[in-house]
């Protein structure tokens, strides 16, 4: 691990918060492993209405007594003015400076949407309840939000959650670099200066590629996902394959002059660490 050369190029590292002792020893194995790659913070994931809160911080803490920067994500689908503002003061007592602010999607069963509906309303209500406390981070999507009546409206929607106050932007992942760069050119032509960071998503399990890409609206790809589905139930090509396809977008989008990439590591080291080795990170 230690022969690992670390880039130039801003990393940060996705994770979601285990659910049992036994994910939390597995995750902080997967830290540790991941580490010498130098991230510039790592995020952690935070389910809709709350739903893992306290392992969100748990993981939150445990990063940033391991001497790494680390966000919480926070979404404010179902929340309160009130409770966001006790949410605040926490993040901030626990020494947390940077957070991922985003809406979230409604869990089935829950009431209402609370008294945020989008995320630029949580944006402003952190900068106008903290001021400059925290480093805001927010999500962009390159091809689209899945429930935007448009890319237009979705850019709109976007810059607005900009100017409420945002630093930077995470994208969902895409696997079709133009997507990303028209993006980027639209974003600046509406005035939107801040970095606007690629999500990267490794390639290792086809079903599971599928059925999230399905559900977030990400493309993949007719030559990628017909060469998945030819694979089958081989792991070896599948992963091979994938690795080839990730390390040549992330290659692109580097010799691009991006900001940073942000890994969806999905609590695995393996699939990044390949991806950055082959790249020569
Ligand atoms: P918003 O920016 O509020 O956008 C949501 C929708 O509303 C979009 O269609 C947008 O076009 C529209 N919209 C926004 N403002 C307006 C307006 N003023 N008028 C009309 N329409 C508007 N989910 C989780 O539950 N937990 C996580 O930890 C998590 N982490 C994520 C991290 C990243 C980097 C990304 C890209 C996504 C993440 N998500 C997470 C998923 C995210 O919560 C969903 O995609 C959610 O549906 C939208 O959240 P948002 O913050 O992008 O919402």
């Amino acid at each position: 691990m230690s022969t690992l050369a670390p880039t130039s190029l801003p990393l940060s590292f996705e994770f979601f918060p285990p659910k049992t002792p036994e994910g939390f020893d597995k995750l902080a194995a997967v830290r540790q492993q991941l580490y010498p790659l130098k991230p510039h913070y790592c995020s952690v994931t935070y389910g809709a209405g709350g739903s893992t809160q306290d392992g969100t911080i748990q993981t939150v803490r445990a990063i940033l007594s391991e001497g790494f920067d680390a966000a919480p994500h926070f979404s404010c689908i179902g929340a309160s003015k009130a409770g966001v503002r006790e949410q605040l003061a926490q993040f901030a007592s626990q020494g947390i400076r940077r957070l991922v602010a985003l809406r979230g999607d409604l869990p089935s069963g829950y009431g209402g949407f609370g008294e945020f509906r989008y995320a630029s309303e949580l944006v402003a209500y952190i900068r106008e309840e903290t001021g400059d406390h925290f480093h805001i981070e927010v999500a962009a999507y390159p091809e689209m939000h899945p429930q935007a009546r448009n890319p237009q409206a979705d850019l709109e929607a976007f810059v607005t959650k900009v100017k409420a106050g945002a630093n930077v932007a995470l994208t969902q992942y895409f696997f079709n670099a133009d997507a990303y760069f028209r993006f980027v050119d639209d974003a600046a032509k509406q005035g939107v200066s801040i970095p606007i960071i690629p999500g990267i998503m490794p390639i290792t399990n086809s079903t599971q590629l599928m059925r999230f890409s399905d559900a977030c609206g990400a493309e993949i790809p007719r030559w990628i996902r017909s060469r998945l589905e030819g694979y089958g139930d081989d792991k070896a090509s599948i992963q091979a394959f994938g690795l080839d396809v990730v390390a040549e977008l992330c290659e692109k989008l580097r010799r691009a002059g991006v900001p940073g990439l942000h890994f969806y590591t999905m609590n695995q080291s393996t699939s990044v660490l390949a991806l950055c080795q082959r790249l020569g990170w």
